[in-house]
């Protein structure tokens, strides 16, 4: 696993300040490889998912070649959602933090267009939208194209999935011939292959070779968790594990240092590897490590690439790695020496279908597991102080305590001798916290996790294109209460597919595609679930809107069927 620096890569200064403040230790593999193809100036296919560091990857090379000094629109980075139009147009601006004059404008539907407008007419040089929203702009000729030199299409496959398809061949065909056309998906079907054929010189494809993989014999868990409560999750394993010696492992070096103020805020015994540190830090923080001085080092994948300490009980992925390779590395860093190891892996929103990847490619098992509830931790703790005090009972003697406590009993004849031990328990076992996180649910199976991430552990239609019966659909029935149903009045005969109904329902609101329940189409009408908070946003933002071209009316449903 060969590391490439940022500084190796001929970047601006102020980029690679800006990278620095970031923590980003190294290039992730697919930056990596792409950094340099885009930088020539090639097209550039890349074949890269969410977490891999794809932002950056496409992003540095385009800040690269921005002109601060010109105010006219240079570049359009096209996105399927309105979320990720936001997330990239902010990884952008971390990235430009040093280059000023630079303007980045994220542009979606359901936002006020006049403010839209302003924004495009404030000397905005790139533009990250939703195709729909883009297309708009064009026709009003609020987004002019003739100095635009660079075109990227993120997430092509899931555009391609949500019904872009047209509009991303309209916003492509009229764009200036001599441009750069950069296009990065997570997977390759046959329409983004002609895509690049079509809109596309000598594309170099970039993606991240995979090696044959050994992983090694782990139990490997993961843990659906929301960002807050991360720290909070991983304590929680900590104390039901008790692991002696652990490494846990972030991707950036800001993360490493915060993980290990949290823990040590908590009274763990947790120290920090990075890149940063000088070789006497680094010394002194492994042998604090090796003589289980430190039972928790928190590492970055290239720190941790020197370590070798045989005893180490369990790895966590604070953060699930940018790389399936990386992964194994993680593991491979426990179970050694014949020993048992474990792994616990905490995922957040979309990473889930990172891991699932992670665990396709490794051809590994890794189980879903609920988080543990403080019941749990607070009967396992009772259990280990239980059976210390068996030992003690066992092995000394108890006598003089005995007499005491019986003398206090005898005197005070308020309790009983079980009164007594009960609350000794208590007082052992520390404070109980009230328990803040919903531990009801396991997490996934990522077994169940289909190619658009859709749950298929309900049954219901697969997304993409020509799913089941028409079908869409990720929530489970006991979200369902929370979906309202909306009546649309096209369907089938209208030659129009499940995916153009939710490109239309996220595009327009913008809401995210994955909040979209499911999608029953019929002959002449369709019927879309969409999370009940959200309903009337929707039906206001799809009020005069078009579907493939047709005028379309979207209603609640009501009564039965409707
Ligand atoms: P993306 O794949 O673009 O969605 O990126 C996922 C996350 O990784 C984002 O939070 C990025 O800021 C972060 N990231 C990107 N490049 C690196 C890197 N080289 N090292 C560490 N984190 C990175």
């Amino acid at each position: 696993m060969e590391t490439v620096r940022f500084d190796e890569l001929q970047l601006d200064e102020r980029i690679l300040r800006a990278v620095t403040d970031m923590g980003f230790e190294a290039a992730s593999p697919i930056q990596a490889q792409a950094i340099p193809v885009q930088m020539e100036g090639r097209d550039v296919v890349g074949q890269a998912q969410t977490g891999t560091g794809k932002t950056a990857a496409f992003g540095i090379p385009l800040l690269q070649k921005i002109n601060p000094d010109s105010k006219k629109l240079q570049a359009i980075a096209l996105c399927p959602t309105r979320e990720l139009a936001i997330q990239v147009a902010e990884e952008i601006r971390r990235l430009a933090k040093y280059m000023h004059g630079i303007k980045v404008l994220p542009i979606y539907g359901g936002q006020d267009i006049v403010r839209q407008i302003r924004g495009l007419k404030d000397g905005t040089q790139i533009v990250i939208g939703t195709p729909g929203r883009v297309m708009d702009h064009m026709r009003r000729k609020t987004i002019r194209c003739d100095h635009i030199h660079t075109v990227i299409m993120d997430e092509a496959d899931e555009m391609l999935n949500m019904g872009f398809l047209e509009d991303m061949e309209t916003i492509l065909s009229q764009l200036p011939e001599e441009r750069q056309t950069v296009m990065f998906s997570a997977t390759m079907p046959v329409e983004i292959q002609n895509i690049a054929r079509r809109f596309q010189k000598e594309p170099v494809m970039v993606k991240v070779v995979k090696k044959e993989l050994t992983v090694p014999k782990v139990t490997q868990y993961y843990y659906e968790v929301k960002p807050k409560t991360k720290v909070e999750v991983m304590c929680r394993l900590l104390d039901m594990y008790a692991p002696k010696l652990s490494v846990a492992f972030c991707n950036t070096k800001k993360q490493v240092d915060e993980l290990v103020q949290d823990l040590q805020g908590r009274g763990y015994f947790a120290e920090g590897l990075h890149g940063d540190l000088k070789q006497m830090q680094r010394d002194r923080v492994m042998s604090s490590f090796r003589n289980g001085t430190t039972e928790i080092l928190v590492a970055t994948d290239v720190a941790a690439r020197g370590i070798d300490v045989d005893n180490v009980e369990a790895v966590f992925n604070y953060d699930i790695p940018q790389d399936d390779e990386y992964y194994v590395h993680r593991i491979g860093r426990t179970g050694r020496a014949g020993k048992d190891g474990i792994a616990f892996s905490l995922v957040v929103g979309k990473e889930v279908y990172k891991l699932r990847d992670i665990q396709r490619y490794c051809k590994t098992k890794i189980i879903p597991q609920a988080i543990p509830s403080l019941d749990d931790i607070t009967a396992i703790k009772a259990e280990k102080i239980m059976e210390q005090v068996m030992e003690l009972i066992n092995e000394t003697d108890l006598t003089k305590t005995v007499n005491f406590i019986e003398k206090k009993i005898l005197e005070e004849e308020e309790c009983t001798s079980l009164d007594v031990a009960a609350a000794l328990l208590k007082l052992a076992m520390g404070e109980e916290n009230e328990d803040v996180i919903d531990c009801s649910r396991p997490a996934r199976s990522l077994d169940d996790l289909d190619r658009y991430g859709r749950d298929s552990r309900t049954g219901r239609g697969k997304g993409g294109r020509g799913s089941r019966d028409g079908r869409y659909g990720r929530y489970d029935r006991e979200d369902r209460e929370d979906m309202a149903r909306l009546f649309v009045n096209i369907g089938k005969n209208q030659n129009i597919r499940p995916g153009d109904v939710l490109g239309a329902v996220a595009g327009e609101s913008g809401i995210s595609g994955k909040m979209v329940g499911s999608i029953d189409m019929y002959d002449n009408y369709t019927f879309v679930e969409v999370p009940r908070e959200y309903a009337d946003a929707v039906l206001r933002a799809m009020k005069d809107v078009k579907i493939k071209g047709k005028n379309v009316h979207v209603e609640k449903a009501n009564g039965r069927g409707r």
